[in-house]
């Protein structure tokens, strides 16, 4: 007989890596709801609720709007799945490990995939994907909006323009925008579109919010072959979502409360209010990054606000400086991913972890890694970003 296991205690940390972000107590609080039936009235309510609050936050009218089961590689998952039909011609345009991951779905799914790869920090270049594209037949165009591995934000509406040249389905991952900076689904005319909860929305890990224009509807609509996941089919899950209430596979009931809190708080604060939040902090801590001497990845032009990279300096040990934040100040970051493995720190200031106090721990806590590393800088990082909010 083994010995049961102590209950568990995590400890506080403060979360400013590419997520999970920090979790507001009042989200904590809705996971902890009384559990219901998948068909309970009261339950039916609060999907419906959250439905309407998916679409104000992607700024959609689309129908098909509702959270997948799974984290956010089951909301790209999704949108390839549905999609695309063995054989047809999908073009990415990939600068990172979201990017890359998304041609690689897109191929297991039975598409002919065509991967134009741009710098990792820098944004894509649409003139390269245009020509990339061009006589190419292709069903749907892809891409990130917010790298989170190499903090980068690309404008959507320039992939669109690619997109309408090429007569193709333009599909967005959203799932570090979502929350923390502007997504304007239907303005954009984005035609398929995912998201995570434990980015900007602040909750934990475990759904994915899609969504789907008309035309991706009709294209989901007129394949002449089933969707290859059972899991994922949106043609048999949008009808637990719409009126029918058809069973499929059970929600996962109270993750859809603790995503319905984290909406409604979005709401609650106001999408621009929010935005503005995550900018100024954003702005505050790469003013104290830059005076302690370091150096932004990305130029300031194509720099997303919720996740910073930070180049490590020469001669320091990055994962010492981790361990240090986490060691001493119970504050996680990341460190950097594929090519930009032990050259980069990942800041994120997502959701509620967007805070000034949050800005002002992470600069002290930086600069006392890098003096136990012999690094020392000549200005003050929290002077500097206290003008950053004095200015605003
Ligand atoms: C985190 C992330 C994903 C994957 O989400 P998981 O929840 O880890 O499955 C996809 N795309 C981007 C841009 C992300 O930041």
């Amino acid at each position: 007989m083994i010995q049961p296991a102590a209950p568990l205690s995590p400890p506080s940390r403060i979360l400013l890596g590419p997520g999970p972000s920090d979790v507001p107590p009042s989200i904590l609080a809705a996971l902890g709801k009384p559990t219901v039936g998948h068909l309970d009235p009261t339950f039916l309510a609060a999907m419906d609720e959250t439905r309407d609050m998916l679409r104000a936050v992607f700024a959609t009218e689309n129908e098909l709007t509702f959270p997948m089961s799974g984290t956010g590689s089951a909301g790209m998952e999704t949108c390839f799945v549905n999609l695309i039909e063995p054989g047809d011609r999908v073009l990415i345009g990939s600068a990172g490990v979201f990017g890359t991951r998304m041609a690689e779905v897109a191929r297991r799914a039975g598409a002919e995939v065509t991967v134009v790869e741009g710098e990792w920090g820098r944004a894509l270049d649409p003139e390269r994907l245009l020509a990339a594209g061009q006589g190419g037949a292709f069903k749907l165009l892809a891409a990130v909006h917010a790298e989170t591995s190499t903090g980068v934000l690309q404008d959507p509406r320039e992939l669109r323009r690619v997109a309408d040249e090429l007569d193709a389905l333009l599909v967005l991952d959203c799932v570090t925008s979502v929350g923390g900076v502007a997504v304007e689904l239907d303005a954009w005319k984005v035609d398929a579109a995912y998201s995570g909860t434990q980015k900007c929305l602040a909750c934990p890990p475990g759904l994915s919010p899609v969504t789907f224009s008309k035309r991706a509807v009709e294209a989901l609509s007129a394949r002449s072959t089933p969707v290859q996941s059972w899991y994922l089919d949106l043609s048999m899950i949008r009808n637990y979502w719409g009126s029918e209430r058809a069973y499929h596979h059970t929600a996962p009931i109270n993750m859809l409360y603790g995503l319905h809190e984290a909406l409604r708080l979005v709401l609650v604060e106001g999408l621009a209010a929010r935005h503005a939040r995550h900018r100024t902090n954003a702005a505050a801590l790469w003013a104290g990054l830059e005076a302690l001497g370091l150096e932004l990845l990305v130029p300031a032009a194509e720099r997303l606000v919720p996740l910073t990279t930070v180049s490590v300096p020469d001669g320091i040990d990055e994962k010492k400086v981790r361990a240090h934040l986490l060691r001493e100040y119970s504050l996680e970051i990341g460190g950097g991913l594929g090519p930009l493995a032990g050259r980069v720190w990942r800041i994120g200031l997502m959701g509620s972890g967007s805070k000034r106090a949050n800005v002002e721990l992470c600069l002290a806590a930086l600069r006392s890694a890098l003096a136990e590393q012999g690094y020392t800088a000549d200005n003050d990082p929290l002077a500097a970003a206290a003008g950053v909010y004095a200015a605003d």
